[in-house]
């Protein structure tokens, strides 16, 4: 069944619908099955581990093994920072971000709606997973970006992977607003995340994590949030797992947000539902350059019932987090991704994060994603001869 999330009139999970006819709110899908987890024991580790709680027809899985991503204990940086600190690695997905596990669940869906056409709005990685996932399976998909806000890796993949892609003039909001209007022609079906079967694919992070943990969750989950579904899916994960008895307590969920694209945070401190939007949102961090959340009341709703918090990061905060983990821990991620890391920092300055606390950050999306943003941040290579003796007195100079 699907749900509104405000009036909670009931929609069928075959209906095309992406908010509620009654009231306009969003809307969720509902998933309680009544299962052990003794039965996720000696499956393969990729999100579809736990398909019982994925309310698509299994036999139809449109999948590139997306999730089952890694879990890497961060002791150097979490020494430094005086907290237990896991990454979880969303880069390691199939297109390089965790778009993949919507994206699986949501071009499932469109199989067994029996769609042809598929289409997103996005600041790039979405179309990227979404032209990947519409190949394999056999569908149109068409995607509108805004112009010359995508970052290069991005854009080589929903190209490459045969999406017809728009530039739009304009940002993300109003590429959203332009594509959500066809679709509601029934031009395409529409695979952002307002689509409630998008989060019911990446819920499975939460999943990954208490599973990962050893069926505890972690004090803390800290992420970056853009369009704000993902902050709402993961929150949505652990506590289905939690009501089905898998996990005892729940964790602080934690959004991060650039200060120049920051409408949750506000509406957080302002302790109101509602956003106002950001007319023109601006942060390197691309991925959340997004004024409008469209899951804005989900992610408002998780950070309350969890306990948890949000905050803002600068850029120059994203980009020297993002630095910091590449040199310390081996994991490159693209900007947006880092906020995380950053917004751990500035909690733990501001005495928001206690030391000691357990903590997961959520890194979205892939080092490569953004490339032009990674080679700016270096200094450039020394050009030298193929010469051992000149070679060598550099290197000693050091
Ligand atoms: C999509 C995306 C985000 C933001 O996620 P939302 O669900 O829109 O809040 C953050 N980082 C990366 C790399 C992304 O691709
Ligand atoms: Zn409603």
């Amino acid at each position: 069944m699907i749900k509104c999330i405000v009036c909670d009139a009931k929609y069928d999970l075959n209906d095309i619908i992406y908010t509620c006819n009654n009231c306009g709110s969003i809307l969720e899908v509902l998933c309680e099955p009544d299962v052990s987890r003794d039965i996720f024991k000696c499956r393969k580790s990729t999100m579809w581990k736990y398909k019982e709680f994925m309310p698509v027809d299994p036999a139809k899985i449109v999948t590139l093994e997306e999730g089952g991503t890694p879990f890497c204990k961060c002791d150097k940086l979490g020494e430094k920072l005086g907290v237990e600190l896991y990454v979880k690695v969303e880069g390691s997905n199939p297109t390089g971000s965790f778009k993949d596990r919507g994206m699986s669940v949501g071009i499932t869906k469109a199989i067994e709606l029996g769609v042809n056409t598929v289409g997103c709005a996005s600041t790039g990685n979405t179309s990227a997973s979404l032209a990947a996932y519409a190949a394999r399976a056999g569908l149109r998909c068409i995607v509108l970006l805004p112009s010359g806000k995508v970052a290069l890796g991005k854009l080589a993949q929903a190209m490459f992977h045969g999406a017809e892609v728009f530039s739009v003039r304009g940002n993300f909001d109003e590429a959203l607003e332009t594509i959500t209007a066809l679709a509601l022609e029934g031009q395409l079906y529409l695979l952002n995340s307002v689509n409630p079967f998008r989060l019911e694919g990446q819920k499975s992070i939460g999943f990954e994590i208490v599973d990962d943990l050893g069926w505890k969750s972690p004090d803390r989950i800290i992420l970056p949030v853009g369009n704000a579904g993902n902050i709402s899916a993961i929150w949505k994960g652990v506590k289905e797992f939690h009501r089905a008895g898998f996990i005892e307590d729940l964790p602080m969920m934690t959004g991060i947000q650039a200060e120049g694209a920051a409408p949750i945070v506000r509406a957080i401190r302002e302790n109101k539902e509602d956003i106002i939007p950001f007319e023109n949102p601006e942060t390197v961090a691309t991925a959340i350059r997004i004024g409008a959340p469209v899951s804005a009341i989900k992610a408002i709703r998780a950070i309350n019932e969890s306990n948890g918090f949000a905050e803002t990061v600068t850029d120059e905060e994203i980009l020297s987090a993002q630095k910091l983990l590449a040199r310390t821990e081996g994991i490159g991620v693209e900007p947006a991704s880092a906020a995380s890391i950053a917004g751990l920092i500035k909690l733990l300055e501001n005495g928001e994060v206690d030391k000691n606390e357990q903590i997961v950050c959520v890194v979205t999306g892939h080092l490569l994603k953004d490339p032009n943003t990674a080679i700016n941040a270096c200094v450039e290579p020394v050009e030298v001869n193929a010469n051992i003796e000149e070679l060598s007195s550099i290197i000693t100079r050091g």
